[in-house]
């Protein structure tokens, strides 16, 4: 990996902040396309200390700009189950299956991609502040680093910066609303009994009243467990706790041991109003560029990245404008990212319910059963009823019904040939 330590580049065309995976997109697409490109990462490894629970969905990789080597999954799932109440609802096909992979490495392998093409990476370099020419246009980003304060004045910045975004923050748009971010603890746990493996599972219950909690296979006996609370009362380790006290995780933690933490912060609603301020564009987490329910963010990071630096490059060339962005990436990922505003919005509806019916919406909700409209019409109905329309899930397979599955499935099948050939 090509790492600056002393930049000579006092001027750029594109300055990237955070090598994350949509750090690592955009700077690979403008690289590519010719421009003066420089990341800085205020970490010293990229990748690590890991964030994240590793999982990633089979139906985003038609949207995705590159090939995914099959050495970076690292296990693959058949689908997911659900649980609530003592329902367990099993969902598997193309849509729900999908593959783990190991941050540490994969960040690493997408930011080799923008260096290899070209791009200037800066590690231990943070950036601290903006001077600004007029109204968000940046004339000039001040970085600290170990080779101390620099400066540089490039013509367009990426704030991929994550879900505690610097670049939004001296901008003056960083507006998350009450519990926009949830707290995860998480654990890669070994020595696991997993019961199936081959699918991740996803639990709703009293353990965390605004949030979910996960259990996502990496081998037979290892994997990420976690729980979500987006409000939380109390140390959020004491609701991990009472999570593994569950029957039904029990059996699984017997002999379990924590091997690394993996817990951190994710945002579930937007932060700011825009993705695009004077010659700033926001991807990834900054923009809250992630799906909702499960927040799951690392390819629509990199694809939206993507976007980002191919509209950069436009911009530069003089064939288009960065306003065109949101445009853009709604050319590429709508209706998903309408489904994920939805889903997001509902959610917080469900939480503040505080009535028993709220786990098996949330089910109903996670696990697809029902539309986010359906749902809010449920919401009136008894739990007796609600719990019944539930447990017809528990039978084999039901037919996938939302119209979102449908697009998806078209999607997939259209591209399935797309797949076999980025898996390589
Ligand atoms: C506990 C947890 C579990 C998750 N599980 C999943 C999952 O299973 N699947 C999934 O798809 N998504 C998951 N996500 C979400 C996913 O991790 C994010 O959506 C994804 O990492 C977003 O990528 P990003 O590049 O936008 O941000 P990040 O990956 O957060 O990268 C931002 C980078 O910017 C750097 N940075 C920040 N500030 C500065 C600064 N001032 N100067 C320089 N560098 C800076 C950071 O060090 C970091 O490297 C999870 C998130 C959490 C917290």
């Amino acid at each position: 990996m090509e790492v600056a330590t002393n930049p000579k580049m006092t001027e750029c065309d594109v300055l990237v902040v955070g090598a994350g995976p949509a750090g690592s997109g955009a700077a690979r697409a403008c690289a590519r396309a010719g421009l003066k490109t420089v990341i800085v990462e205020k970490r010293r490894e990229i990748g690590y200390p890991v964030h994240c629970a590793e999982g990633m969905g089979n139906y985003l990789l038609p949207f995705m700009p590159f090939n995914i080597p099959h050495d970076q999954f690292v296990w693959k799932t058949d689908g997911i189950e659900f649980w609530a109440e003592d329902i367990t609802v099993r969902r598997s096909g193309v849509l729900w299956s999908g593959y783990t992979v190991n941050r540490r490495e994969f960040d690493k392998w997408l930011v080799r991609k923008a260096t290899k093409a070209g791009a200037q990476l800066m590690l231990e370099t943070e950036l601290v502040d903006f001077e600004f020419k007029h109204n968000h246009v940046v004339e000039k980003a001040v970085l600290r680093g170990k080779q101390g304060k620099v400066e540089i004045k490039p013509k367009v910045v990426v704030g991929a910066d994550g879900s505690d975004s610097t670049t939004l923050k001296l901008l003056g748009e960083y507006h998350p609303k009450k519990g926009a971010t949830a707290e995860i603890y998480a654990w890669e746990m070994h020595n696991m009994k997993l019961t199936s493996p081959k699918y991740e599972q996803i639990f709703v219950g009293d353990f965390t009243e605004t949030g979910y909690a996960y259990v996502f296979p990496i081998s037979k006996t290892k994997a990420n467990v976690g729980i979500g609370c987006a409000f939380p009362k109390k140390p959020i380790e004491e609701y991990f706790n009472e999570f593994l006290e569950i029957p039904e995780m029990k059996r699984q933690v017997r002999n379990a041991i924590r091997a690394e933490d993996k817990g951190g912060k994710a945002n579930a609603l937007p932060l700011c109003d825009k993705w695009h301020y004077g010659n700033i564009l926001l991807a990834g987490d900054s923009a809250d560029q992630n799906f909702k329910p499960f927040v799951e963010g690392i390819l629509p990071a990199v694809i939206c990245g993507d976007i980002a630096g191919k509209t950069i490059a436009k911009h530069i060339q003089g064939k288009g404008k960065l306003d065109e962005y949101t445009h853009n990436v709604k050319q590429v990922l709508e209706p998903l990212l309408h489904q994920s505003n939805q889903v997001g919005n509902l959610i917080y509806d469900l939480f503040n319910m505080k009535e028993p019916k709220e786990y098996l919406l949330l089910l109903n909700l996670l696990a697809d059963l029902n539309t986010p409209e359906k749902i809010r019409q449920m919401q009136t109905q008894t739990y007796e009823h609600i719990k019944d329309k539930t447990l017809e899930w528990q039978k084999p397979q039901k037919q996938i019904p939302t119209q979102i599955n449908e697009y998806l499935y078209h999607q997939y099948l259209k591209t399935e040939r797309l797949i076999h050939r980025l898996l390589g």
